[in-house]
């Protein structure tokens, strides 16, 4: 007993009685089997890999870069969000590429195109908001929650729009393309 898993589409089949987990070389799409005892621990290959992790910091160092190239500063008149189609882009793209570095299935890819946009987000928020221009000196300190709150939808919650698009769409048309290689 026990189950293999793919290293290429993340597939994984359950042995039966009496199989051998020898008995199986390669899964349909081509990709190298693993053996594991439990599903209990593909998921937790799943979740800390260091492959998926790089995939996720690259990802973020992408969209950071779109508040290199434009502000992060609201006054400024190339503040990141308005209007901006190139920083959009960017984000689609870090999602994009953080999910294909990292591998995984469509659910994943999406979740990375989210992570990517949670470390990116918080980046800026300490970097800009907190080093470089301290605007959490308010003295009642449910006021700087709110704030931090409302800078957590402009600078993560919209950026991961577009990073979980991103990712979506990086890990369904490698799907296809894996597929479509089969025939
Ligand atoms: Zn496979």
């Amino acid at each position: 007993m026990g189950y293999l898993i793919c290293e290429r589409c993340d597939g994984y089949y359950q042995l039966e009685e009496g199989e051998n987990p020898d008995d199986f070389d390669r899964c349909r799409c081509g990709g190298y089997l693993n053996y594991v005892e439990d599903i209990e621990d593909k998921t937790f290959i799943d979740k800390f890999n260091f492959r998926r992790l790089a995939g996720i910091l690259i990802g973020a160092i992408i969209m950071l870069s779109s508040y290199y190239i434009f502000s992060a500063d609201p006054y400024s008149p190339n503040f990141v969000l308005y209007n901006n189609t190139i920083a959009f882009l960017i984000w689609v793209a870090g999602g994009l590429i953080g999910a294909l570095l990292a591998g995984g299935n469509i659910r994943s890819g999406i979740s990375n195109g989210f992570y990517a946009a949670l470390i990116s987000g918080l980046v800026v928020i300490l970097y800009f908001y907190y080093f470089i221009t301290n605007y959490f000196t308010n003295p009642v300190m449910a006021d700087n929650i709110a704030f931090f709150a409302a800078l957590c939808v402009v600078y993560l919650l919209i950026p991961a729009v577009f990073s979980m698009v991103g990712g979506f769409v990086g890990m369904f048309s490698r799907k296809m393309i894996l597929k479509f290689s089969m025939i």
